[in-house]
Formats: structure tokens, sequence, C-alpha cells
């Protein structure tokens, strides 16, 4: 339709197939879905073990996009749109792998994120919200952790060493025993005795006691609402809890470790370990506490069971969408899961053996996408994900368009809401040529991955044909296989029709799968390598805290987990203010922290806030129930 009506109203009018439809289409056996109401189905884990020795992996598409404008340039949208048009359009299996939204965002300024147009996951209200719990399941798991923490202090502190011991080993059937995660502390304490009667007084006091200094705790405590009034807050204010007050904060929910583990395990039993990895705090004595030492992996993991599905839906055109874990960008990877990229690939992959040629033999896509511009989402994607998972792309979208190319030619910055500057509306094709130095920089971050990389114009309604094909020309110059104008947004899938065919032809191109730095290198060597190579500084410049932290995790053995820059996206250096390609700038790290079982450090480029705040006219004051349903989610 002409004009394009909103998200809501594109999502409402079209009828979505009964999720068992898609599922049956993607060959997923019925034993093998668990509904959730009629357009929702979690999917088991069996499914990769069902195909594992018979499939070889379909393609693998990573969409990342150039240094944006606060208005996002269509990310989302495009992937949306590129399997629609693979799917709907030209018949090869494709599947789009996509973030759960938080709601925070949701009910505060951004909206939704289910792409847009014509090319996005429906039903997008069911879709921007709960979906099917996992983000609450995430709460409760983190926020038990952070009650055990707390709670663990408190009774070590009032209870002697043989009472503390006594109280914690539980007594079953009359014998006392270890349960399975205190076994594993024993062994991380070098304790051989396992019965716990025989215990030397000194071992069982060791094993008791954690001595968590408060002032090391990590783990704060989670919500899915934007509330700042929780940024900061002091617990154990009732008398029950007297001398045991402390100042802690919240983080939104995505933003828990345990959001990022999710997103990077291969399976649950991975996830288990990496849930006792979490480290919550050091010791008085500078040790650093787990959650197994807490006692508390084995509950998170049972909070997760379910979670750690992914999530079936589809895009307006019926095809397949996985939907599953939405670690929060800023801190963390800021990408959907390992788990939905490896199952998906195997249902869209090629029957091992089936003659070449035929239907069995062709391999389909799973395209997913990395959130923020490449030298954030993209890095990541590469250092972080792909190595958790064992994949590689075939191909990257890259997604540009020439309102932002124009905001790195020199035309005024634009906020969110506000009337567009003439400079975006009117043709000027010497603001967009000058803008693809930016292009060209991040078509070279992403190609020094090794895999080939297209280009896609998301076009927009006041886009003109000398722009566009300005973009082209400079794309290719830069070294793109091929630069393509997608009109997804207004279309769907048969405005994205040339894009997939580039994207068919490229995944034929050999890639190489290279990673930007080795994991053996020094703490500061890895981040020196991001900087100057994605970001294209001089290098970086550790605060003495930085290099307190770094000095500590190298000694406490974590010095050689990859590491995720936090970041403005609104430039390739740290200052959102440089637009184009900036040179001659050097990155201060403030602070670098450690996601044990995330399995990454994360440093402080920019000051980053985990728990946003609310507008004055925030999205909820939209949202109405009309008739039974949901009317002003965007
Ligand atoms: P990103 O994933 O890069 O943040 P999204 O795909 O979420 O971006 O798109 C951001 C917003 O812009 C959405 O509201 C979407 O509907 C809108 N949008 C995307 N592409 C277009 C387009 N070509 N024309 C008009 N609006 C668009």
């Amino acid at each position: 339709l002409d004009p394009v009506p909103s998200d809501i109203d594109i999502s409402r009018a079209q009828q979505p197939k009964h999720i068992t439809e898609v599922a049956e289409e993607l060959g997923i056996k019925e034993s093998e879905l668990e509904q959730f109401g009629h357009y929702k189905a979690k999917v088991s884990l069996s499914v990769y073990d069902r195909l594992k020795e018979d499939r070889d992996n379909g393609n693998y598409v990573l969409v990342a996009g150039i240094t944006p404008t606060p208005l996002g340039e269509g990310k989302s949208t495009t992937t949306m749109g590129l399997v629609q048009a693979l799917g709907a359009h030209l018949g090869i299996p494709a599947v789009a792998n996509v973030r759960q939204p938080s709601m925070g965002p949701t009910f505060g300024v951004k909206g939704g994120a289910a792409g847009g147009g014509y090319a996005q996951v429906i039903p997008m209200d069911e879709f921007n919200m709960h979906l099917t719990g996992d983000i609450h399941a995430i709460g409760a798991a983190n926020n038990l952790l952070a009650a055990a923490i707390d709670t663990r202090m408190f009774h070590e502190s009032t209870q002697s060493d043989k009472a503390l011991y006594k109280r914690l080993v539980p007594v079953k059937k009359g014998q006392r025993k270890f349960t399975p995660s205190m076994l594993k502390r024993l062994q991380k304490l070098g304790i051989t005795e396992t019965d716990p009667d025989k215990l030397s007084e000194a071992d069982a006091t060791r094993f008791a006691r954690l001595d968590l200094d408060p002032e090391s705790i990590q783990i704060k405590r989670v919500v899915d609402v934007n509330d700042r009034f929780l940024r900061q807050v002091t617990v154990g204010q009732a008398p029950t809890e007297k001398g045991f007050t402390r100042k802690t904060g919240f983080d939104i929910t995505v933003a828990s470790e345990i959001m990022a583990i999710l997103a990077l395990s291969r399976d649950l039993e991975d996830l288990r370990d990496r849930v006792g990895r979490m480290v919550v705090g050091s010791s008085r004595a500078g040790e650093p506490v787990t959650a197994e030492d807490v006692g508390c992996a084995g509950a998170i993991t049972a909070l997760l069971k379910d979670a750690v599905k992914p999530n079936l839906m589809q895009t307006l055109e019926g095809t397949p969408v996985f939907v599953h874990a939405g670690p929060f960008a800023n801190i963390s990877i800021g990408a959907s899961s390992v788990i939905a990229d490896r199952l998906a690939l195997k249902l869209v992959g090629s029957h091992k053996g089936a003659p070449a040629g035929s239907a069995a033999a062709t391999k389909g896509f799973v395209v997913t996408e990395a959130g923020f511009d490449f030298t954030m989402g993209g890095e990541r994607f590469f250092n972080i994900k792909c190595r958790a998972s064992g994949l590689k792309p075939n191909v990257v979208v890259l997604v540009a368009t020439s309102r932002a190319l124009k905001l790195h030619g020199g035309a005024p910055d634009v906020k969110p809401g506000q009337t567009l500057p003439e400079a975006y509306t009117q043709e000027n094709v010497e603001l967009v040529r000058r803008g693809c130095a930016n292009l060209a920089k991040q078509i070279a971050n992403a190609k020094s991955y090794g895999a080939p990389v297209v280009v896609a114009i998301n076009q927009f309604v006041t886009d003109t044909a000398a722009e566009i094909a300005a973009i082209q020309e400079e794309a290719i110059k830069a070294g793109a296989t091929a630069a393509v104008p997608s009109n997804h947004w207004a279309q769907g899938g048969a405005g994205a029709v040339e894009l997939a065919q580039a994207v068919v032809e490229a995944a034929k191109q050999p890639n190489a799968g290279n990673f930007l730095y080795e994991l053996d290198g020094s703490v500061e060597d890895k981040l020196s390598a991001i900087a100057r190579k994605m970001y294209g500084a001089d290098g970086v410049e550790l605060s003495a805290l930085a290099r307190e932290q770094i000095a500590t995790y190298e000694a406490q053995g974590f010095g050689r987990l990859p590491i995720c820059i936090a970041k403005t996206q609104y430039s390739l250096s740290h200052d959102p203010k440089l637009k184009g390609v900036p040179h001659g700038f050097t990155v201060p790290i403030r602070e670098v922290r450690l996601s044990a079982g995330a399995g990454y450090l994360y440093a402080l480029a920019a000051e980053i806030m985990t728990i946003p705040g609310l507008a004055t006219h925030a999205g909820y004051m939209n949202v109405e129930v009309v008739d039974g349903q949901i009317e002003g989610l965007f």
C-alpha cells in the first residue's frame, strides 16, 4: 500500500499461518514442537541431534550496519526482507534468526524490534512483549543468584564455622551428603575427601566460608523495565537484616550475564557449565567466587531449561523466524543465540550424499543480525560469537542508507522524533559520496574477516537514482562483491529479490573465516588490535583502574578471553560527534570487567547505562487494548 501503513497495522492486517504449518515446512516434527498459542512455539534441541550426522550446514549470512544515525538504518528490516525474498520469492529455504526485544525499549523510546514496513516478524505485539517468557526466566534466575549471594553473606556472618558447615551440607535419609555443586567446589579447593563427616575442621571451614567481600559483588538484581529509580538502591533496610545494608543497583534484565550465556551456549550442558563459571565477586583473600561456589548453578539451569529452546515465529510472508536470546548490545554481543543458529543451519542444510542438483542437495540460508554498527556488533560477532559457535558466516550484508551516508558527508545530526533537515529529503549526491568514506571503512572492516561483502542500500522514498548510483559505485570501489538497492520496507520480499540473488551469488565464494586477534595475546594487545584495526584509532589509553583490573584478571587466569568493547555506535571512534572516518584519536579505556561465564572481558570506552530511563512521552503512553487487540505499539 502507498503510503505504507504503520508497522502494527501491517502486522495485524496479515493473517499468520498456524505455527505448526511453519514448523512442518521447515522440517520440524510435531514431537519437537511446544506450542505457545497459535503463532509461537518452542523448538526442542533434539532437532539438532536428529540432523547433525546427515546434514551439512546451510549458508550463514550476517547482516550488519554502517555507522548509523540515531534513527536506525534498517538492519532488522533488511534481515526480514532478505529472508522473505529468499523463502517466499526465490523458493530457497531461509530462516531469519533474531534477538528477542527487551520490554524496556519497547515501552521506552525505541519501540519494538520486529523489522518494519512489509518486512517484519508477526504477530509483532507477541514478538515485542513476553514472547514465551524467556526474559522473565532470566530475570528469575539472575535474581535467585543475587538473593543467594546476599543471604550467604548474612549466614556466614551470623554463624560459627561448625554451625555453618552443618547447616550447609544437607542430611538425607539420616546421612550427610554433598550436593553435585558442592562436590565441584571441593574439587576446586583441592579437597579429595567426599564424605562430609570425614572432612578436617580446617577443610570444612575453607569449604563453607566463601568469605565474600561485599565491595566486590558484581551481580546486580535485574528487571525488564526502564526504571531509572533502581539504578542505585540500598538493600537490607529491614530490622531483620540489620547490619547488612549494602549499596547495589538494578540492571535491565537483558544486561544480565545470564542472557549473554543463553546467547553463547551451544546446548543445555554448556549453559550449565557457563553458569557455574560466572564470577559473582571475590573472597576477602582476592580469589574469584563463582555461581557454582554459591551453589546456585544447578537451580539457575533448571529455571532456564525451557528458555534454552529457540522460539519459532514467522515473517509477514510466512517464512520461518527463530527468536532467541537478546543480550544488551552495549556491554554484550547484541546478537541472537548460537543454539538457534546451529539448529537453523541444519534445518536448511543439504543432505549428505544427496545427488548433485537435487532439492536435498541445495543449501538454504540462515540470516542473522549483529546489533549496532559493524565496529561493535560485527566485530563481536566474529571474535566472540563465532568463537563460541565454531561457525563462520559465508556472506556479510552491510546495510547502508543514504541518510546515514549524508550524515557522514557533513549533513546536520538528527534525533528521533525530529523533522529531518532538508539535506536528507532533497537530492544531494555530493554529501552521499563524501559519506561513503564511512561505508568504505566498514566494508574493509567486514572484509578483513574473509567473507564476501554485499552492500544492501535500504531504500527510502526520498532516495534518488543518482544518490543510489553513487553509493553503488563507491561500494564496489571499496571492495564489495555487490551493492544492491533494496525496497523491502515498501514492497516486502518482492522488493529484496535482487539483494537475495546477490547474496546467493556471493555465498558461492570462499570465506576464510579469520579472527582479528589471537586469544593468547595480552589484554592490552587485544584492545589495541580492535581499536587500531576496526576503529582506525592510533591505539588505546588505559586508565589506572583498567590497568589494575587487567592485572587482576590476568593473574586469575582470565587473560585469554576475547574482548567486548563498549563504545558509542554513532562513530567509528569512541566520540559520537566524530562522523565519517575520524583519524588521530586514541580510545580511552576507563574500566575492564569480567563475564567469565559468558566467556569474555568487557571494556568500557564510554559511560554505559545498564538500565535506561523513560522519556516524558514514553512508548507506554500510546498503548491501549481495544476490542481485545493491542494498539499503539510501534
Ligand atoms: P535497525 O535494526 O538498524 O535498528 P530497524 O530495521 O529496526 O533498524 O529500522 C528502524 C526503523 O526504521 C523501523 O521503525 C523501520 O520501520 C524504519 N525503516 C526501516 N527501513 C525503512 C525504509 N526503507 N523506509 C522507511 N522506514 C524504514
